[in-house]
């Protein structure tokens, strides 16, 4: 799930009319502009998705002329952190108060219909997560948020409740009118006539929710963005070649603290990522080694490619994968995924696998079957489990040093077909197969794409039929068969 910068997130609440302190956006390949707001300014460098921005030294305060274009020089500049898309110069506030304020999806179930939540505290400011027993939640509908007099009825500890129930329900429609998945503005600030305004505040959104009239503003900066890592860049060769669907990955920039866990993670969709946020957002035991998102109905090709290089981080100890416990797409495809990744990657990680939504129970079955004979530890857990669980096991499952393993030989031969999206190279060994029978292998291709022909005892590709890319067939092959069907998903040849 992108993040959007600060400056951009401004643009959003500003078109809807929310206060905002004022600020100007300094972008990284233009000229420093004369008319600069007049010190005491905060300067902030605009790194999308860079957390604790001012531990390292990203958010300055500047109290005369020349110390904010000393700042502004230095943050403009490429640093460790990569190249800025700019920097965004905003001025203080005398501000007697500040308050908390975010926006989240709550993906709903067979039952409920989507919606969105609202999380307010009176007590804003930074480790608002370690106050999580002051939010107050206010569920609100995607198409029509409730009207500010219910907003104000449900604020306590608020000076103001009619002008605070003002600015959230502008928060509401913001979020709503860009489909956001998260939309945060903390703090508010409170003035002394009681009034409110936004502080700091971010947003991520889904990619494909964002309408074409509206692209200009999730795009970045001409000439900026943060510069990817060699990972990154792998992912997005993925991307190019197999596009359906989302497979995001960004490694974490800070180091890991001393004696915490640095865990691999596959989160699936918003959902997964905001479980994964709630449940080790506090926690300084848990190091996260990186952001990732495979969702939108991607192939369990796609899947597999990402996770080879989730697997492929130096230094981590365990893969956590977990969705929001509810999604459409086949968890049994997901599964075959992950376990041909498991077995075919020269560095697995012992694995925490949530696995919630369509045919789960299938992919639970599958790691029972398959766990005993791989390289490493994994355990599956149930989607009603919640995610707190599944970490109090990563000491239990994680590896004290990296694992090294030989992987299994690459498919002999030639392939049979190849199939260009999803790529993949299929091969076939007649000799392994009892009989002239269709195998199961064949049987069980979900779309009918692979076709049995009996004379030549091989594999065709249907004409007109498609491969989805679930690698059922070869999952069958290998489990009900005698390995007589191979699938070679060629990497990028850094993964290794
Ligand atoms: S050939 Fe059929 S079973 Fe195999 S990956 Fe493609 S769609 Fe799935």
């Amino acid at each position: 799930m992108p993040a959007l910068p600060e400056y951009k997130t401004r643009e959003l609440l500003a078109n809807i009319g929310i206060p905002i302190v004022e600020g100007i956006f300094v972008a990284a390949t233009s000229p420093i502009p004369r008319d600069l707001p007049e010190p005491p300014v905060f300067l902030k460098a605009q790194i999308p998705g860079a957390t604790s921005r001012a531990k390292h030294g990203l958010v300055r305060r500047a109290d005369t002329r020349e110390g904010l274009l000393k700042d502004l020089k230095e943050l403009l500049a490429p640093g460790p952190w990569g190249q800025a898309e700019g920097v965004l110069v905003a001025k203080g506030a005398d501000l007697v108060g500040e308050y908390y304020a975010a926006c989240t999806l709550d993906f709903g179930s067979a039952e409920r219909l989507p919606s969105g939540i609202l999380l307010f505290s009176a007590e804003g400011g930074s480790g608002v997560e370690e106050r999580a027993s002051t939010l107050v939640k206010i569920p609100f509908s995607l198409m029509d948020p409730p009207p500010t007099e219910h907003i104000a009825q449900q604020l306590q500890d608020v000076a103001n409740p009619a002008l605070v129930a003002e600015f959230l329900h502008g928060l509401m429609n913001t979020f709503n009118r860009y489909k956001l998945m998260v939309l945060e503005t903390n703090p508010i600030g409170v003035l002394a006539d009681g009034s409110v305004l936004a502080i700091d505040c971010r947003a991520e959104f889904e990619s494909r929710a964002v309408s074409r009239a509206d692209r200009q503003l999730f795009e970045s900066a001409p000439g900026g963005g943060e510069q990817l890592t060699p990972l990154e860049r792998l992912v997005e060769k993925i991307n190019e070649a197999d596009p359906s669907g989302t497979g995001f990955l960004r490694e974490n920039r800070e180091e890991a603290p001393e004696g915490a866990w640095r865990v691999a993670t596959n989160l699936c969709g918003g959902g997964g990522k905001m479980l994964w946020e709630m449940t080790t957002g506090a926690r300084r035991d848990i190091f996260t080694m990186n952001e990732s998102d495979t969702s939108g109905g991607l192939s369990a090709f796609k899947s597999y490619r990402v996770l080879r290089a989730i697997l492929s981080q130096q230094g981590a100890q365990v893969l956590l994968l977990t969705g929001s416990g509810m999604a459409f797409q086949s968890q049994h495809h997901l599964a075959a995924a992950v376990w041909k990744a498991l077995r075919e990657s020269p560095t697995p990680l012992p694995a925490l696998l949530r696995f919630g939504g369509t045919d789960e129970d299938k992919a639970r079955a599958l790691f029972e079957r398959v766990a005993a004979d791989l390289p490493v530890p994994v355990k599956t857990y149930r989607a009603e489990i919640f995610p707190n669980a599944m970490v109090d096991d990563i000491a239990d499952l994680a590896l004290t040093s990296p694992m090294q393993v030989e992987p299994p030989p690459e498919p002999e031969g030639e392939p049979v077909f190849s199939v260009k999206v999803p790529p993949a190279d299929f091969y076939f060994y007649p000799e392994k197969c009892d009989g002239d029978e269709e195998p199961e292998c064949v049987s069980v291709c979900p779309t009918g794409f692979l076709e049995w022909n009996v004379e030549e005892r091989n594999i065709q590709p249907k004409e007109g039929a498609r491969c989805i890319g679930c690698l059922m067939c070869e999952t069958a092959s290998l489990l009900d068969g005698n390995g007589e069907l191979r699938i070679r998903l060629a990497m990028p040849a850094e993964v290794d």
